[in-house]
């Protein structure tokens, strides 16, 4: 057993001042049992805790750490930018330079505006849609994340055409109203949405592959259809590439399945570890924010230098190194096949989702295109799955529906360590 009680005892204590001990639901490891690891150092491949404990890790701040911890571009970039302040509240050169990048990145963004977060883009890019449009409702899909802003946390009703209910009190009928949600990778739901809403949906908005009810692919029909529909109904197509962008191709999933949506949601990588989120899309939408035009969205420290110095590097790194891309999703290959060899070895035979550097293993067989089958999974396998790894020394997301990431600190080394616990921890996880 490796030790816990540092770890253990600041949980107690964060718990008295923080709800729920944690700043972010999933990292209270509810989902899996046993207390979260309080983290003190990353570099690379590696996360050491307050207990002394090292593990290789498989959520890279889930997602930003793409070039492993600590990446000394990054890093050097930051230190470069503090000693000239850490904000000014006025526009810079550095702000340009990356809207710039950005834009030659990333297919459908003819401008771009900075944000904080993920859930400060999605917001504002539908608050966008709707003024842009007129319109006020919006299509979501089942088991897709788009942030905690109010209208995203809506549960699927019943029938494809039932109206939103709240997923979370504090979530407004009013607000549930206007959003109407659709199984993933069903087009026949959402063109029944449309007849029974006709000129009334501002936009689609979606995850073009899935990462947060684990790694779900998108047909290749799904993400073409909706291009169409949204041609034919006026509708602005968003996707929300917060977890997609930068790391599934330099220009996101929108480039590696060649669908050019109207805006595009980013976050996490653009970051490089900064908080920061981004929304864009085509000049004539994007000219409806303030001041350019009357939808009003602001931020005291979006743009900040700091980050803006973090995510320019990064961005820049990963522009100039397409290669990138093929080792990392080289790496994830590997380690996918070597999974399902150790399954094969011990008689299992459960899901594997894999797009890049991006997989799940789901523990059901059916195969997993959307919420429903993604539900099939035996979760509580899944969390002793999970606490098998982390007692060998592997970090993995702490749930069923989330994705794993590789970044390129992962080492043919570290390749083979992971697939050794994994077959102890696979055997371990099916003899309780
Ligand atoms: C993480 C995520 C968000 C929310 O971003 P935050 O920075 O956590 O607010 C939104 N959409 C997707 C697809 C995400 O993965």
């Amino acid at each position: 057993m490796i030790q816990a009680t540092n770890s253990n005892e600041l949980f107690e204590r964060a718990k008295h001042s923080i709800p729920g001990g944690v700043n972010s639901p999933v990292r209270a490891f509810r989902a899996v049992g046993g207390n979260p690891r309080f983290m003190v150092s990353a570099k690379g491949a590696y996360m050491f805790d307050e207990d002394g404990n090292r593990f290789i890790e498989f959520i890279n701040s889930w997602g930003p750490m793409i070039l492993g911890h600590a990446a000394e571009i990054v890093q050097d970039a930051v230190q470069a930018a503090i000693p000239n302040s850490l904000s000014f509240g006025a526009p810079t050169r550095r702000e340009i330079e990356i809207a710039e990048l950005i834009v030659s990145m990333v297919p459908g963004i003819e401008k771009v505006r900075m944000v904080n977060s993920g859930t400060e883009a999605t917001m504002s890019a539908i608050r966008v849609a709707r003024g842009y449009t007129g319109r006020s409702k919006i299509i979501k899909f089942e088991g897709c994340y788009h942030g905690h802003g109010d209208s995203f946390l809506i549960a699927a009703g019943s029938g494809a055409i039932t109206l939103g209910v709240p997923d979370s009190p504090g979530v407004t009928q009013g607000v549930a109203a206007d959003t109407l949600t659709a199984p993933y990778n069903d087009l026949e739901a959402v063109k029944d949405l449309l007849v029974a809403n006709k000129d009334q949906v501002a936009a689609i908005i979606l995850e073009p592959v899935a990462g947060n009810m684990g790694l779900v692919l998108p047909k290749q029909e799904f993400l073409k259809g909706l291009r169409e529909l949204c041609d034919q109904e006026n509708i602005v197509l968003i996707f929300d590439e917060v977890m997609t962008g930068f790391r599934l191709a330099p220009g996101g999933a929108q480039q590696l399945f060649n669908v050019t949506p109207d805006m595009t949601t980013l976050g996490k990588i653009i970051g490089g570890g900064m908080p920061v989120g981004a929304y864009g899309g085509k000049s004539e939408i994007m000219d409806f924010v303030a001041p350019a035009g009357p939808v009003y969205q602001a931020g005291t420290l979006s743009g900040n230098p700091i980050a803006m110095a973090a995510g320019m590097a990064m961005l820049r790194h990963l522009d100039n190194h397409p290669e990138v891309y093929e080792r990392l999703e080289k790496t994830t290959t590997k380690i996918v096949n070597g999974i399902k060899q150790n399954m094969q070895k011990l008689g299992l035979n459960y899901t594997i989702n894999q797009v890049g550097s991006m997989f799940s293993i789901f523990f059901t067989e059916q195969p997993v295109v959307d919420f429903e089958s993604a539900k099939t999974s035996d979760t509580a396998l899944f969390g002793r799955y999970f606490n098998a790894m982390l007692q060998r020394g592997v970090y993995l997301a702490p749930s069923q529906f989330e994705a794993l990431f590789v970044s390129t600190a992962i080492t043919d080394e570290l390749v083979e360590k992971f697939l050794q616990a994994n077959y102890e921890a696979l055997k371990e996880a099916h003899e309780e």
